[in-house]
């Protein structure tokens, strides 16, 4: 077919000559493409909408005194609703982005630590608001080759799973520690790290939360605003870096998300390293 691309798989036979299946993988590709567009067309049409029935229930719900009880109640629930499905649909929009390799990134040379205390910075509301106890660990000031806007929101993303699952029962606050440390061999990388101490993940579950809209808990999940998609974005915007994201936990005793970026070859000069 004009325009296909084909996959080939080719095994060796004994005694020699050689077997070779060929898929044409164009249509696949052309049919997840389709599904991806769609998703990411819906999301889009939907935050209209969205974002006007949030706007009339906010409205609404601030001359809460002309409101009877009940109607109060409705409204709010409403409200908490709308605002879940416009996550969800900056989510979907944010994944569609990631996946179809649209994101514009724009990778520079910049130093590990100084991308651990952005993100820490910008998760400080929510440290607070949650009386989390975060630490900052071993940082090194080795360069990476990252996009930093992107990188943030996954340590962003990890930062804030550590806080909503990372409470140790019968423990009032959740601690978290951020570290980053460079790797030599085989490969140049930098390491990030975001350690918690809470109730962790059963190994059946490991493998599969970064899958889109994979939890663990659904119920918890959503109650904590989650909508499943934050690690399948994580690991996406990792990959499409250069890097590696993987989880490793012990049940009842805390996870650690383990993520490596490339070190920048030709680091820009920088007077404080
Ligand atoms: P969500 O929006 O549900 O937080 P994520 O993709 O970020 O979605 O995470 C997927 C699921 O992985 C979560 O619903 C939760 O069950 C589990 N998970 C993620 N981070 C942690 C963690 N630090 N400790 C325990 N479970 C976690």
């Amino acid at each position: 077919l004009p325009g296909s691309i084909f996959e080939v798989n080719a095994s060796p036979m004994p005694g020699g000559g050689a077997v070779a299946v060929l898929h044409d993988i164009t249509r696949i590709e052309q049919v997840e493409r389709t599904q991806k567009d769609f998703v990411a067309n819906v999301s889009h049409e939907l935050r209209t909408p969205l974002t006007s029935i949030t706007g009339y229930v906010e409205t609404l719900l601030d001359h809460e005194e002309s409101l009877s009880e009940n109607a109060r109640s409705f409204l709010s629930t409403i409200l908490k609703n709308a605002l879940r499905m416009n996550r969800l649909t900056e989510d979907l929009l944010v994944m569609a982005r990631v996946e179809s390799a649209e994101q514009a990134l724009s990778p520079t040379p910049i130093r590990a630590d100084t991308l651990v205390r952005d993100a820490v910075l910008s998760m400080s509301g929510l440290i607070q608001e949650n009386e989390a106890v975060l630490e900052v660990g071993e940082l090194t000031r080795r360069q990476v080759f990252a996009d930093h806007d992107a990188i943030l929101q996954v340590l962003g993303n990890l930062i804030e799973n550590a806080i909503k699952y990372g409470q140790a029962r019968n423990a009032t606050h959740s601690r978290v520690i951020v570290s980053a440390r460079e790797i030599a061999a085989p490969f140049e990388l930098v390491e990030f790290s975001v350690r918690d101490f809470g109730q962790g993940i059963a190994s059946e579950h490991l493998t599969r939360i970064f899958e889109r809209f994979y939890r663990v808990d659904k119920a918890r999940s959503r109650e904590s605003g989650g909508t499943g998609l934050g690690l399948a974005i994580a690991h996406h915007t990792v990959q499409m870096q250069g890097g590696t994201i993987r989880a490793e936990s012990d049940l009842n005793a805390g996870s650690n998300f383990i993520f490596t970026l490339p070190v920048a070859q030709y680091p820009i000069a920088d007077e404080e390293s």
